[in-house]
């Protein structure tokens, strides 16, 4: 069973232009504006059978999830966002510890005494107080179950050979949101790991030369574990719409939105 509740789903397809506070409130319908706030997100909701999943779409490999009253940030960064006017974390998820995934100023911006920040080891000497984790472990946190996986390059390399994200240092991570699994890939490659993943309803899976996946790698890892919803994200100069056409004959729904 998927966790996405089937009806009104539809409704749920387009996204709306909506500014952060509206969507933290929970009362974005359609395109609304707020002069004051500077820069404007992309906002998908998915309806789920315990309340909706707002996603926003911040940039690149960030992302802010709103379900509950419960704010979950996965990768800050300023270089995509004022993280003075965003909401504040319960829990801010980091991918691994290149800068533009790791910024400790926008992570400070946004924790407060009860947010967790859950990371992995090569971040840790830079956020002081977080939960260290590593592939495979499994932690709940502000009623969040969260699965830490693997993230790595098996094909693209840097020029002395090492890959640009090596076996066990950084970690996807998949967010429970009750029954509604939401796979954030990380940096990462068409791994075989990701043919293990189950009832992923929806998936970010990066798509940037040469430190990720081309669209075809993308493509081939989606059909492994076939999410509902399949965002491509983390994607540079890479036309998404190639991934579309690769796709266009599986039952991935793929949406585009701005996430370079
Ligand atoms: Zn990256």
């Amino acid at each position: 069973m998927s966790g996405i509740a089937r009806a009104g789903r539809s409704a749920a397809v387009g996204a709306a232009l909506v500014v952060i506070g509206v969507v933290v409130a929970g009362a974005g319908s359609g395109q609304e504006k707020d002069m004051s706030s500077q820069k404007q997100f992309e906002v998908d909701t998915i309806p789920t059978e315990t309340g909706d999943l707002k996603i926003t779409f911040i940039g690149h490999g960030t992302l802010l999830f709103a379900y509950q009253g419960k704010i979950v940030h996965v990768d800050p960064v300023g270089q995509e966002a004022d993280y003075s006017k965003l909401p504040k974390a319960d829990v801010i998820l980091v991918t691994h510890e290149h800068s533009d995934h790791l910024d400790p100023k926008a992570i400070g911006m946004i924790r407060q005494e009860q947010t967790k920040v859950l990371l992995t080891q090569a971040c840790a000497g830079k956020v002081p107080g977080s939960m260290i984790l590593k592939n495979g472990d499994i932690v709940t946190v502000h009623g969040l179950k969260i699965e830490a996986v693997p993230a790595y390059n098996i094909v693209h390399k840097r020029p002395d050979g090492q890959p640009f994200h090596p076996k066990g240092v950084g970690n996807g991570y998949i967010v429970n949101f009750d029954k509604t699994r939401v796979y954030v890939a990380g940096d990462t490659e068409n791994i075989p790991e990701m043919a293990q993943l189950k009832k992923i309803d929806v998936a970010f899976l990066p798509m940037n030369l040469p430190y990720t996946m081309t669209p075809e790698m993308v493509a081939q890892a989606a059909k492994t574990f076939e999410p509902r919803i399949l965002y491509p994200y983390h994607y540079g100069q890479t036309d998404p719409n190639t991934l579309v056409n690769l796709l266009k004959d599986s039952k991935i729904e793929v949406r585009i939105r701005k996430l370079k």
